[in-house]
């Protein structure tokens, strides 16, 4: 039931980074926490397709096993039912911890649950990773910066975040995974990594999740009008999932620590989110002003100069390009089969 840790793998990955991705002489084995989700997904085709093998945990509360199904006859692969919440034994090389909802809607769903999930659910991750030796990588938010008082975000910034608001759960939460992160680091000797990323969309996203991109392409598809919350003047910097993961595996590779901003710098106000989405699906697409939701940040773009610097990464892909990828998906999912929506 176990697995032999593979220590070959083992030590390519604490190499310091010196051995370029895909690589590798030997296959690692890599736990990736809410692996059938969002961006977990592609994660997972990207180290199934470098000769990983790779152990999704997910409870699928916001994941879909159709999002990695294509993946279930290959015996490199391993889908596990598991709350992070409870404590989980396995031997791993890497431990990619994703696990959380991450659209407003759903983090704030049962508010409770987020927090757990990024404490408990953390804490448990770090507690696998201590035991077994294996390298953690936390996925962190921009949201840590609250509503920023500086502009563009640098990670050397500490925020602005209420701690008693309606998103404090997600935002509070993934503060303390930070903090657990680097005191087991500190404490424990875990290797660890931090990724604090910026707004992502692409293929896969949840098409009802709320989040800006989804809302809108999916509400200009279906010809309905686009719902612009408060007065749309508010920004974001959307980044298209390809290069996210290509950032993560990076960081996980490399030998830095992080915190690293992985986002794209392209700054978009959501009206000109929407005229994106107009040029892309409908010209003649309609704008619906709604009220905005409590504390919404005023702006967000990220400073990703320390990436650039020791990682060697930037984002290739502009909205403008990633956004008909993420149609065409979108596209088949809302006209084509309903069923996956279902999970
Ligand atoms: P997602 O909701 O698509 O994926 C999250 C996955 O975690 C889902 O598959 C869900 O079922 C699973 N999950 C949630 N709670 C769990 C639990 N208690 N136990 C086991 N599995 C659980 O979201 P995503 O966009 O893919 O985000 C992935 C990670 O990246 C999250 O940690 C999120 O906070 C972070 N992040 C994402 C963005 C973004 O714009 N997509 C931005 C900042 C940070
Ligand atoms: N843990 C886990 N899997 C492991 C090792 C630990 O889920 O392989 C959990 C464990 O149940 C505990 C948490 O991780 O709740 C922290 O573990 P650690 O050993 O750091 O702390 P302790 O158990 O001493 O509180
Ligand atoms: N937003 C919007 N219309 C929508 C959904 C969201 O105008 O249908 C706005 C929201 O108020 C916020 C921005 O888009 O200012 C990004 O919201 P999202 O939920 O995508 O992510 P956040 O960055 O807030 O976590």
């Amino acid at each position: 039931k176990y697995y032999e840790p593979l220590r070959v793998g083992l030590q390519s990955a604490n190499s310091g980074g010196k051995i370029p991705l895909g690589l590798k002489s030997k296959s690692l084995r890599i736990v990736v926490t809410g692996g059938a989700g969002f961006v977990g997904s592609h994660l997972v085709d990207r180290l199934i397709a470098r000769g990983d093998s790779v152990i999704v945990v997910d409870n699928f509360f916001t994941g879909r096993k159709e999002n990695v199904m294509h993946h279930l006859k290959n015996p490199r692969f391993e889908l596990i039912r598991h709350d992070v919440v409870e404590p989980l034994l396995l031997e791993v090389d890497q431990i990619y911890h994703l696990a959380c909802p991450a659209s407003p809607v759903h983090y704030k769903h049962n508010p409770v649950k987020t927090i757990k999930t990024n404490v408990v659910g953390t804490l448990n991750m770090l507690g696998l990773a201590k035991r077994v030796g294996a390298r953690f990588l936390l996925t962190s938010t921009s949201e840590v910066y609250g509503d920023p008082l500086q502009h563009p975000q640098v990670e050397t910034y500490w925020g602005n975040v209420n701690p008693i608001g309606v998103r404090s759960c997600y935002d509070e939460g993934k503060r303390t995974a930070e903090t657990l992160t680097m005191d087991y680091h500190r404490g424990a000797g875990v290797e660890v990594r931090i990724a604090r990323i910026f707004n992502t969309y692409g293929p896969r996203m949840c098409i009802d999740d709320g989040r800006v991109v989804s809302n809108f392409v999916a509400q200009a598809l279906r010809k309905e009008p686009m719902t612009v919350y408060g007065d749309g003047k508010q920004t974001r910097s959307f980044q298209f999932v390809s290069d996210l993961v290509e950032g993560l595996m990076r960081l996980m590779e490399g030998e830095h620590v992080g915190p690293f901003n992985l986002g794209n710098p392209g700054e978009f106000t959501m009206l000109e989110l929407a005229q994106v989405v107009q040029e892309t699906i409908d010209p003649n697409a309609r704008i619906e002003f709604r009220p905005n939701t409590e504390d919404d940040p005023h702006k967000r773009k990220p400073d990703i100069t320390k990436a650039k610097d020791l990682l060697g990464w930037e984002p290739k892909i502009s909205l403008r390009q990633g956004l008909p990828m993420m149609v065409s998906d979108f596209r088949q999912r809302v006209f084509g089969d309903h069923k996956e929506e279902g999970t």
